[in-house]
């Protein structure tokens, strides 16, 4: 980890928020802006400049996360047939045609 990393977000947003106090009013607005960021990122819970990136990382993995849930759960696979048999496109597991989901892995099933 870097040097900065236990820079608290207080400290971040003290420091702008002093900063922007006494610079041009164009740089007052950025300055405020960020503040306003920072202070939403610290509100969900980060107390250091290194919270705020685990934070944000988070929310990434967790975008993720959701998009594979949703693909699977929500986006309907076509079974296939073998030996006579219909097979989950996802694992490959037994299903029967009146199933909405595989009871194996929960891919929903399409069978249209
Ligand atoms: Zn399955």
């Amino acid at each position: 980890m870097d040097s900065n990393s236990n820079v608290t977000m207080d400290a971040i947003i003290t420091f702008l928020g002093q900063t922007g106090a006494s610079t041009p009013p164009e740089a007052a607005e950025l300055t405020k802006a960020a503040v306003n960021i920072l202070f939403a990122i610290s509100e969900e819970g980060a107390k250091t400049a290194e919270d705020a990136l685990d934070i944000i990382h988070d929310y990434r993995l967790q975008a993720k996360q959701y998009a594979a849930l949703q693909k699977k759960h929500l986006t309907a696979g076509k079974p296939f047939l073998k030996d006579g048999v219909w097979h989950c496109p996802d694992c490959n597991g037994r299903c029967r045609p009146n199933n909405s989901f595989c009871h194996r892995c929960g891919k929903k099933l399409g069978w249209r």
